[in-house]
């Protein structure tokens, strides 16, 4: 492959929306076997919004409280449910203190509250689970009082995107950090079959490691500060153009157009390159 015709390339690339990082990176999509996706934000649109609350009065003003300190898709969720329902100011929260992957605590009114998933809270592990939406139960004082139900859009291009990629000999798989009934559930309406849910952020990369160590090339797409280590493991990175810096940082590519449909011709237009140029 002559440098030139790699360079001409990666500037069709750019016209299309897609960012090479440098023409290098074409030649790992020829032997990419595997596309792992990160769920929200990369399947989905990643934004989130509450659509039932159940538990006393004030479950939503308490998780809100403690969700102003988050930048993640769910606490800014809750925050502007919270805003939408009264509009009244929330009250101070000392102590705030977030665990990536697994919710948000903090001191609201002299009392503990903790937001996130079952195990976080205390809760009982089926009362993360709701109709394949992705919910965060509510402890105040160690009390488990009540959950919160979101919904996340499924980006409207991700199921033909998937079967492009299928038909350029991927295999996909779903990776995210949610439920595993939520997950099912994207899984299923984009026609993925392999599911890995409830990771941990610190254990998407080892996720990645481990489709490694079975042989498979791996490419992975995600957006979020927590995919940033496995975007860098994969074989090939690809991030969404509306994703956080890291992720950008650690990809070898990035879909300007913030679709999956970007990431199949990413990998076509590679190919076909390559093709050309051999
Ligand atoms: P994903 O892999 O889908 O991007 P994360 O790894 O960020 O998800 O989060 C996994 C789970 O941890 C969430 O589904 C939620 O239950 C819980 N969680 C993480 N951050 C928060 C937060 N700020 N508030 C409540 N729950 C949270
Ligand atoms: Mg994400």
């Amino acid at each position: 492959a002559t440098p030139t015709a790699l360079l001409v390339g990666t500037g069709r690339g750019a016209q299309r929306g897609i960012l090479i990082k440098g023409p290098e990176v074409l030649e790992s999509t020829r032997t990419v076997d595997t596309i792992v996706l990160d769920k929200t934000g990369t399947v989905t649109t990643g934004r989130l919004a509450v659509v039932s609350t159940e538990g006393p009065d004030e479950i939503l003003r308490y998780a809100a409280a403690v969700e102003a300190g988050s930048e993640h898709p769910i606490g800014r969720a809750i925050v502007a449910a919270a805003a939408a329902a009264r509009g009244e100011r929330l009250p101070a929260v000392t102590d705030f203190r977030a665990t990536p992957g697994r919710g948000v605590r903090g001191i609201v009114e002299g009392r503990e509250v903790l937001v996130g998933r079952a195990e976080f809270t205390g809760a009982a592990p089926g009362q993360a689970e709701h109709g394949g939406h992705t919910v965060v139960t509510v402890a105040i004082d160690q009390d488990v009082r009540g959950r919160l139900v979101l919904a996340d859009d499924i980006r409207p291009s991700s199921r033909e995107a998937i079967a492009t990629l299928r038909r350029l000999g991927l295999r996909p798989v779903l990776l995210t950090g949610d439920n595993a009934d939520a997950a099912r559930q994207v899984a299923d309406a984009t026609g993925i079959d392999e599911v890995i849910a409830e990771v941990l952020p610190a254990d998407k990369v080892d996720t990645v490691k481990r489709l490694q160590d079975e042989g498979r090339v791996v490419a992975m797409v995600g957006d979020g500060v927590n995919d940033a280590a496995a975007l860098a493991q994969a074989d090939l990175g690809l991030a969404m153009g509306a994703g956080t810096d890291v992720a950008i940082e650690a990809a070898d590519l990035t879909l300007v157009r913030d679709d999956l449909t970007a990431a199949a011709d990413a990998i076509r237009l590679s190919r076909r390159t390559l093709r050309v140029i051999k």
